[in-house]
C-alpha cells in the first residue's frame, strides 16, 4: 500500500576533511499517498542528495523524514535502507546484463516461493507492456524497453514509495516523451506514491501532480499542478 511522504526542515551535510558542506537546508514538503511529486532543478542543486536521504543512504543533520506516520530519519533515528519499503529507479542502476528481463524483475523477490515469484514477475512485465519479453536480455531490448524493465523491477517488491532519479535522461527526446506518459499511467494504475527528480521542466510538468523547484539546496516552491485531481 502506498503512503504519504513528508520532509520537515531537513538538513543534509557532506563532511570533507575540516570542511562541512550543507547540500540541503530547511527542506520541507508533503507528498500525499498515491501522488507523483517532482523536484526540478539544475545539476548540483541537491536533487540526488534528497533522494539518497529518503532512501536511507545519507543521514539527516536536522529535521525529519516520515513515510506515513513512520519516522525514517532524524538526527537520532535512522532506519536502514532495506527496512524502509522505498524502491528506486535510478539512471545509474542499469539492468543486470547477464540476467534476462524476467530474472531482472524477479531480483528483489528471491525470498518468495518459485511459483509466487514467477506469477509476480509475469504480472509486472504485463504492467509495463513487456509480457512477451521475459526471456530477452538487456542488450536485446531498446533503451525505452530497458527502462520499463527497470520500472517493473522497482515496483515488484511493492514499495510504499518509489524514487526516480532522472530516469529518462539517457533516452532520445521522442522515447523520453512517450515513456514519461507511459510511466505516469503505470504509476497511477498502481496507485503508487512516487518522487521523481529531473532538470527537465517539460518532463516534470508531464509526469507530476506536485512540482517543487530546487535552488542551491533549498526548495523554492512546492505546489500542486493545475489539472491534477486528488485521489478518491
Ligand atoms: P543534483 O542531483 O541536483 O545534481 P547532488 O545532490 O548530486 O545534486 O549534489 C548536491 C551538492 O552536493 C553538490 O554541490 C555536490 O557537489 C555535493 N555532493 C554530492 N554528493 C557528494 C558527496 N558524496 N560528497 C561531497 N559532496 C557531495
Ligand atoms: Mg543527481
Amino acid at each position: 500500500m502506498s503512503v504519504s511522504l513528508s520532509l520537515n526542515g531537513v538538513r543534509i551535510t557532506y563532511e570533507g576533511g575540516r570542511e562541512s558542506h550543507t547540500a540541503i537546508d530547511n527542506f520541507s514538503l508533503l507528498l500525499p499517498a498515491g501522488r507523483i511529486g517532482c523536484l526540478l532543478g539544475p545539476s548540483g542543486c541537491g536533487k540526488t542528495t534528497v533522494l539518497r536521504a529518503i532512501a536511507g543512504f545519507e543521514p539527516v543533520r536536522s529535521g525529519a523524514i516520515l513515510l506515513g506516520d513512520v519516522l525514517l530519519s532524524s538526527p537520532t533515528v535512522h532506519v536502514p535502507p532495506e527496512q524502509r519499503r522505498v524502491g528506486m529507479m535510478f539512471q545509474e542502476y542499469a539492468l543486470f546484463p547477464h540476467l534476462n528481463a524476467a530474472q531482472n524483475v524477479g531480483f528483489g523477490l528471491r525470498r518468495l516461493p518459485r511459483e509466487e515469484r514467477a506469477a509476480k514477475v509475469a504480472e509486472m512485465l504485463a504492467l509495463v507492456g513487456l509480457q512477451e519479453a521475459g526471456a530477452r536480455f538487456p542488450h536485446e531490448l531498446s533503451g525505452g524497453q530497458q527502462q520499463r524493465v527497470a520500472l517493473a523491477r522497482a515496483l515488484a517488491p511493492a514499495p510504499a514509495l518509489l524514487l526516480l532519479d532522472e530516469p529518462f535522461s539517457n533516452l532520445d527526446s521522442s522515447t523520453r516523451e512517450r515513456l514519461t506518459a507511459e510511466v505516469r499511467d503505470i504509476l497511477k494504475a498502481a496507485g503508487q506514491t512516487a518522487m521523481l527528480v529531473t532538470h527537465n521542466e517539460s518532463e516534470a510538468r508531464a509526469m507530476a501532480d506536485h512540482v517543487g523547484v530546487v535552488h542551491g539546496g533549498r526548495l523554492a516552491r512546492w505546489s500542486e499542478q493545475a489539472g491534477t485531481t486528488a485521489p478518491q
